[in-house]
């Protein structure tokens, strides 16, 4: 727990977010900003800045994060039109929040390349 980290807060529900998923290594929210038709973040509760901050202690971790991915695509309906998952990576890969995050993202077509 980082105690200046907005996702930290939303984490212990400090700060509110619209809940989807969680569970005792992360959770899933709503994006405010959303960016397609479904958004949402799949924030681990462990405070962890950056992909680059990963050690192999967290590789189950990660594998469990693109579960849940796939079942909240799946839950939420739109899995087997497809979807997307996105890690950014410090500012130029687009990163705003230092506490790595993924977003799922789906209900529209993806284009490539990503911008
Ligand atoms: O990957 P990046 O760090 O840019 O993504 C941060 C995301 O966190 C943004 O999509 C932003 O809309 C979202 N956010 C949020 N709730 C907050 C603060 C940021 O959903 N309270």
């Amino acid at each position: 727990m980082a105690s200046d980290c907005i996702f930290c807060k939303i984490s212990t529900g400090e700060i509110p977010a619209t809940i989807r998923y969680e569970d005792d290594q992360l959770i899933a929210f709503e994006d405010i900003d959303p960016q397609a038709p479904h958004h949402l973040l799949i924030v681990p509760r462990k405070h962890i800045r950056t992909t680059l901050d990963l050690t192999t202690a967290d590789n189950q971790l990660i594998g469990h994060i693109y579960q849940v991915a796939g079942k909240l695509a799946h839950d939420l309906g739109f899995a087997e039109d497809g979807f997307r998952v996105v890690n950014n990576c410090n500012e130029g890969g687009g990163q705003a929040v230092w506490h790595i995050h993924f977003h799922l993202l789906g209900g529209r077509d993806m284009t490539w390349p990503p911008g």
